[in-house]
């Protein structure tokens, strides 16, 4: 059993959580607390360990069972997933080192931090790594899609444009609430973040946020080095793995239907942790290839998290590790 910690238990970190305590060769070994909240206290009634970052006195106040200090959950871990905040995990890497225990980051730590992740592209090239970085939810997307392209038809190069969602669910502090907000720098951060995980690929990516909280959604035109046809991207997609069709057909025509669908089939949270390609807008013209993709920007790393745990370790392939977390969690 591979002995895991999450520290950071917001958006991703809970999710990651519950993620690995469907592993049947994982073992949650339990998660920091930061402040006293609700989530701390769900984690609790699940029966998680919990272990302050700081002396905990708030949590035992509150009637929360400490378990340890963050040092003691360290210590007693192989791999530790940090899912702190932008900016602070990549503190938390002494501690890490100190304890000699591997590390998972997220997308918000810059490229140095640890190698670049997305499991179906680069699990076999970093396994082993001691300091991962899965990256964010928006190169996850990309990369999942443009690996799958590149595979049959060779890409020349990508534009896309991504539509950002303006804040979490449940976050009441970011907006924008009434416009449309262009991101000035170009390229955004994404396409040079996809080239961390395929380098190959040259991509170039624009972004502006506008006023929802569920998806991100990505405009992509594609240069191919083979002429594609729309059947045959369709079948790609459908044969990819953590990629989704869905049809405007199926009454699937916003970002909002497929957070309903994706309640309508059980997923926990509502999640939807695949991309999701309308088959509608698989087009080509020449050698030109357009879609629309949308990531649930909650969801879509968490997959990626518990491979880049079994890469850290070392323990199976690349392959043996996507079937296990999709059968585990009913992805496709
Ligand atoms: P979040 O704010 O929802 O959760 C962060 C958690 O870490 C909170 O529970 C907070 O109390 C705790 N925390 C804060 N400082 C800490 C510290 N120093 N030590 C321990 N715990 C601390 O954040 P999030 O949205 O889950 O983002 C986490 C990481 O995942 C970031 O790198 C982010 O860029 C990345 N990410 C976020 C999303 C998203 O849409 N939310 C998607 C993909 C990747």
């Amino acid at each position: 059993m591979i002995k895991v910690g999450v520290v950071g238990y917001g958006t991703i970190g809970k999710r990651v959580a519950d993620a690995v305590l469907l592993q049947n060769d994982m073992e949650l070994v339990g998660i920091t607390a930061n402040s006293y909240n609700y989530r701390i206290k769900t984690a609790q009634q699940k029966g998680i360990k919990i272990f302050p970052m700081t002396a905990g006195y708030e949590h035992i106040e509150h009637g929360i069972s400490v378990a340890g200090s963050v040092d003691n959950l360290i210590e007693r871990c192989d791999v530790v997933v940090d899912c702190t905040p932008k900016g602070a995990a990549c503190k938390n890497k002494e501690m890490y080192k100190k304890h000699q225990v591997k590390a998972i980051f997220q997308g918000g730590e810059s490229h140095e931090v640890g190698k670049s992740f997305v499991a179906q592209c680069n699990y076999e090239e970093v396994a082993g790594a001691d300091f991962i970085r899965v990256v964010s939810c928006n190169t996850t997307g990309l990369c999942r899609t443009l690996h799958a392209v590149d595979w049959k038809y060779g890409i020349k190069g990508v534009h896309a444009t991504m539509v950002r969602r303006a804040a979490d669910p449940w976050d009441i502090r970011h907006g924008p609430i009434n416009a449309i907000v262009p991101n000035l720098i170009l390229p955004s951060h994404h396409g040079p973040d996809v080239r961390t995980v395929l380098p190959d690929i040259e991509v170039f990516t624009i972004s502006l946020s506008v006023p929802t909280t569920v998806m991100h959604m990505h405009s992509l035109t594609i240069d191919l080095k083979k002429q594609a046809d729309t059947e045959g991207v369709i079948k790609l997609f459908k044969d990819t793995t953590r990629v989704r069709m869905v049809k405007n057909a199926e009454g699937i025509r916003s970002t909002a239907e497929i957070m309903e669908y994706a309640k309508d089939i059980g997923n926990s949270r509502g999640d939807m942790p695949e991309i999701c390609v309308w088959e509608e807008t698989i087009g080509t013209w020449g050698n030109k290839l357009f879609y629309l993709q949308a990531v649930h920007q909650e969801s879509n790393v968490v997959p990626e998290n518990v491979d880049a745990v079994r890469a850290a370790i070392g323990v199976c392939s690349g392959e043996e590790s996507i079937r296990k977390t999709n059968e585990s969690m009913s992805l496709h």
